[in-house]
């Protein structure tokens, strides 16, 4: 008989990553989120797609434990209800936020540095620091430059080898192709999904929902709040509501699903 194994993982196969129910953000009067429910589940790429101000930030800032928020967000299987937002990132949940956040006066090199001091497993510590570096051959070159003298497009990829750095099973990205040129959105996209393809779940947010469908196996509109639209990608993509209002095509074809799950 082979011997029992214990299983880092207290969750049951087939769990969601990430479940997240009734999510409700208020601040000062504005009710930003309404009860928003969805799963993420584990190794997918799942996107979140809607106008301005319709609450996608709200939903990662609460997930990352920075907005205060009723209702609950389970990270693999464990309330984070209570855990403050330094012990979700130990926890393996990464937040690229929408602006970036990189400190502009240190270097490249001293930005990834920065995201491992949790960290005690030197060793690991290196061989992911390679690797970010070979996913993003631009950080290489920049290694010892500023990283306020990088491009916008390159700072993002910093955000992104940041978190990369932190060890996360799960990325939350808030608009990573904002601001980027068409040929950096493409390279992008195909480095988030490289990024997947090695087992990292993805939660992305984007404007660009035309690029997120296509590369998310499951989508969530939200409006003012509220989850009104859920479907595959390529479900999502081809319907003529997300067409009309997200893809600036004209409404053709079918197959959402209006009544999202709980
Ligand atoms: P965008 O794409 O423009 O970033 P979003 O979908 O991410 O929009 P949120 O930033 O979550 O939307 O904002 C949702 C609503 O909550 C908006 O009406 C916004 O004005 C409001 N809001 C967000 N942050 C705050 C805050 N700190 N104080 C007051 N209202 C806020």
């Amino acid at each position: 008989m082979k011997p029992a194994t214990l299983n880092p993982n207290p969750m049951p196969a087939g769990s969601p990553h990430l479940e997240v129910r009734d999510l409700r953000v208020h601040y000062d009067g504005i009710h930003a989120l309404h009860g928003v429910s969805f799963q993420v589940p584990r190794g997918q790429i799942v996107t979140l797609i809607g106008a301005n101000g319709a609450g996608k930030t709200s939903i990662l800032r609460a997930l990352s434990g920075l907005t205060p928020y009723t209702g609950s967000i389970l990270f693999e299987g464990r309330d984070l209800q209570r855990v403050p937002a330094h012990r979700i990132v130990g926890l393996g949940m990464a937040h690229v936020p929408e602006g970036r956040a990189i400190f502009g006066n240190l270097t490249v090199q001293e930005n990834l540095r920065l995201a491992t001091w949790q960290r005690r497993d030197r060793e690991a510590i290196e061989s992911d620091f390679e690797r970010v570096l070979t996913t993003f051959p631009r950080l290489r070159e920049r290694l010892r430059q500023p990283a306020g003298t990088l491009s916008g497009g390159e700072q993002q990829m910093l955000a992104v080898g940041r978190a990369l750095m932190s060890r996360a099973s799960l990325l939350l990205l808030d608009e990573p192709s904002m601001g980027m040129s068409p040929r950096l959105v493409q390279e992008l996209f195909a480095i988030i999904q490289d990024i997947n393809r090695t087992g990292t779940t993805i939660l992305l947010v984007e404007q660009n929902a035309n690029q997120a469908l296509r590369i998310a196996s499951r989508a969530y509109v939200l409006e003012t709040g509220r989850i009104t639209l859920s479907g595959t990608g390529p479900e999502l993509l081809g319907d003529p509501r997300v067409k009309e209002a997200y893809l600036g095509t004209a409404a053709t074809g079918k197959g959402a699903n209006r009544n999202p799950p709980p």
